[in-house]
């Protein structure tokens, strides 16, 4: 979730606190009647069965597959009730938290929950025949600037200072290794909701239990588990890497010119951009901002962030022209850096790629 600051956590526990008392004396609780996974994903109920309110306008189904995973935490108490008849409560209580309290949205926010007890429910509506297919997700709400491009899992409880249960984490395990699969995500494409925005989300103890996460991931579904590195980029510095900087804040709307020197117009362009993003707003080119700028790019694409990647490329050795279109001769030196650097040759620049290109 997106909670900043300590206050706005305390405002949503009480908040979610009072749903979930008026949730639990509810009492249709639903059947239970989920989803069963052939193999390897655990049981998700369907908003049917936990009695989801119907969305407030229809949710956006996109024809696109998944690029990555951002685990929260619910910010909610660490409840010891590890019934699934709470766990449809919060799943009820969510959604009305969302819809109706701070956020206005017209569903749940995220994707899919996990409860304490490690049962699993979908959020919004539509995730899970999304997630079925593969190739379809479904717009969600949880993270600023990765809404149409990562599946986001809620985690219930508030893990600063506490650690998951156990159960908790092994189901988190599984429905990773299950959206991989679907979607083609590698394993190191698993973030935390503080790569990308400015919160403590999914608090300290969970989110130092990221980089298991993704091994534990990675040793089902094999790949590399090492989440990209950034390099930190501030006012002063000339570079090739600034230069590339330039170019991604430029496809993402900056009006200034890509001259490799990190100056007064530079650190005002990634302030704009981090507080579009909701990231930290410091000025500095970090991981937040790396994590947001770097989107994919392969064959096909052109634009201002290929020209970064073009640029870059030159740069390494990999001579090309910065025409700004991902053609045949780019993507064959992409594949070429890719083999140069031990990584596989696919020619396509993801997030993995890009950080060794700025790196
Ligand atoms: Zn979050």
């Amino acid at each position: 979730m997106t909670t900043p600051t300590a206050r706005m956590l305390l405002r949503r526990r009480s908040l979610l606190a009072g749903a979930l008392s008026l949730g639990a004396a509810m009492t249709t609780l639903g059947t239970g009647a989920g989803r069963a996974w052939a193999t390897d994903g655990p049981l998700v109920s369907g908003c049917e069965a936990w009695g989801a309110r119907a969305p407030k306008s229809p949710v956006k189904v996109l024809a696109a597959r998944a690029q990555k995973i951002i685990v929260h935490h619910t910010a909610t108490d660490n409840v010891t009730d590890y019934g699934q008849a709470h766990a449809f409560a919060l799943a009820r209580a969510m959604q009305t938290y969302q819809m109706d309290q701070e956020n206005g949205w017209i569903d749940t926010g995220q994707h899919f929950t996990i409860s304490r007890g490690a049962f699993v429910t979908e959020g919004r509506h539509e995730s899970l025949a999304a997630l079925d297919s593969g190739t379809r997700i479904v717009e969600a709400a949880h993270c600023t600037g990765q809404n149409t491009v990562a599946i986001g899992i809620e985690n219930e409880g508030t893990y600063i200072s506490e650690e998951p249960r156990p159960e908790q984490y092994a189901v988190l395990v599984d429905l990773c290794v299950r959206i991989c699969r679907q979607y083609g995500i590698r394993p190191y494409q698993i973030y935390g909701h503080r790569d990308f925005n400015n919160t403590e989300c999914p608090g300290d103890r969970l989110y130092a239990r990221l980089p298991q996460l993704r091994a534990d991931v990675a040793a089902r579904i094999g790949g590399d588990p090492a989440a990209p590195v950034w390099p930190v980029l501030a006012t002063g510095e000339t570079s090739e890497r600034v230069r590339a900087l330039q170019y991604l804040l430029v496809q993402r709307g900056a009006t200034i010119t890509p001259d490799g020197a990190f100056g007064p117009a530079t650190e005002g362009a990634v302030r704009a951009f981090q507080k579009q993003i909701e990231a930290g707003i410091d000025g500095v080119a970090g991981k937040q901002t790396w994590n947001q700028l770097c989107a994919p790019v392969a064959q096909g694409a052109a634009g201002a962030a290929v020209t970064a990647v073009q640029s870059r490329l030159t740069d390494l050795g990999f001579v090309t022209t910065a025409d700004g279109v991902f053609g045949p001769g780019t993507a064959a030196l992409v594949t070429a850096f890719q083999g140069s650097r031990g990584l596989p040759g696919d020619g396509v620049v993801d997030a993995r790629t890009w950080s060794r290109l700025i790196a």
